[in-house]
C-alpha cells in the first residue's frame, strides 16, 4: 500500500481511451450545441487511430505529507505551494499527490510533419487528439491516486494545475521540485513551459476530511468500475 512521502513512482503501460467528447471540444465544438459533420468525424477517426498508435502514456506520481498549512500555503518536502482559495475549496488536507504526465513526443513529432507536408486538417485534428489524450491521461492519473488515497481512509481532491484559474503558473518550478518530470523525460524551461508539449502537471489534496465533489464530481468520469467507495455513476470511462 502507498505510504505518505513515498518516492516519485513511474506509471506505464496504461491502457489509455481518448474522450471523443475531449477531442472535439479542441476542434470548437461544445457537447450538445454543434454536431460535427461527416468529414469531421471521418477526419476525427482517422487521427484517433494515429494517434493511438503514436502516444506512449506516462507519469510519474508522488505522495507527500503536509509539513505546513497557512492559509491558502500548504508545504510539504521542504516546498511551499500558495494557491489561492485552496484552503476553501480543499479543507483540511494532511497530504499532497502530485503527479507529472505525458504522452511523449512521437505524436507531436507526426503532427509537424503533417503540418510540413500541408495536411492541416489532418495535423490539427491529430494535435486535438494529443491534447484530448493528455487531459484523459491527467483524469486516469487523478483517479488512480484518489484510488490510493481512499484504501488508506482519505478523501482525495480533483485536480488542479499550476497557470489554471489563480495559480500562478510559476510555480510549475515548485511542482516539479517534488515531483521530478525528468523521470518520464518532461523537461521544464525558464518560462515553466513543459517539453514534450503534449504534458500535464497536476496536483490532489487528501485527508479524512478533504472537501470533494462540491464542484464537480470526479467519480462521474472514473475508470474504476469496481470501486466500493464510488459516490456517482460513471459517464465514461478514459480506460480501455
Ligand atoms: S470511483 Fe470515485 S471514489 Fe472511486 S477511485 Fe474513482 S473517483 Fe475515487
Amino acid at each position: 500500500m502507498t505510504a505518505p512521502s513515498d518516492a516519485p513512482r513511474v506509471l506505464a503501460d496504461i491502457a489509455l481511451e481518448i474522450d471523443p467528447d475531449e477531442v472535439l471540444r479542441f476542434q470548437g465544438y461544445k457537447p450538445g450545441l454543434a454536431v460535427p459533420s461527416r468529414e469531421v468525424l471521418a477526419l476525427f477517426d482517422e487521427a484517433q487511430a494515429l494517434g493511438r498508435r503514436l502516444m506512449e502514456p506516462r507519469a510519474v506520481v508522488r505522495w507527500l505529507t503536509v509539513t505546513r498549512r497557512d492559509g491558502d500555503t500548504l508545504e510539504a518536502g521542504g516546498v511551499a505551494l500558495t494557491i489561492p482559495g485552496i484552503e476553501r475549496a480543499w479543507g483540511p488536507v494532511a497530504e499532497l499527490a502530485t503527479a507529472v504526465c505525458t504522452i511523449g513526443e512521437s505524436l507531436e513529432r507526426r503532427g509537424a510533419e503533417l503540418w510540413e507536408a500541408r495536411e492541416l486538417p489532418l495535423a490539427a485534428m491529430l494535435d486535438s487528439v494529443g491534447s484530448g489524450a493528455v487531459e484523459s491521461l491527467a483524469e486516469y492519473v487523478n483517479d488512480v491516486l484518489c484510488q490510493e488515497g481512499i484504501q488508506r481512509g482519505l478523501k482525495v481532491t480533483n485536480r488542479i494545475s499550476p497557470g489554471y484559474g489563480a495559480w500562478d503558473v510559476a510555480q510549475q518550478k515548485e511542482l516539479f521540485a517534488l515531483c521530478p518530470g525528468s523521470a518520464i523525460g518532461v523537461r521544464l524551461n525558464e518560462s515553466c513551459f513543459m517539453t514534450p508539449v503534449k504534458s500535464v502537471s497536476l496536483l490532489a489534496g487528501a485527508g479524512v476530511a478533504a472537501r470533494v465533489d462540491h464542484y464537480f464530481s470526479q467519480c462521474a468520469r472514473c475508470w474504476m468500475r469496481d470501486c466500493a467507495y464510488r459516490r456517482a455513476p460513471a459517464r465514461k470511462t478514459v480506460h480501455r
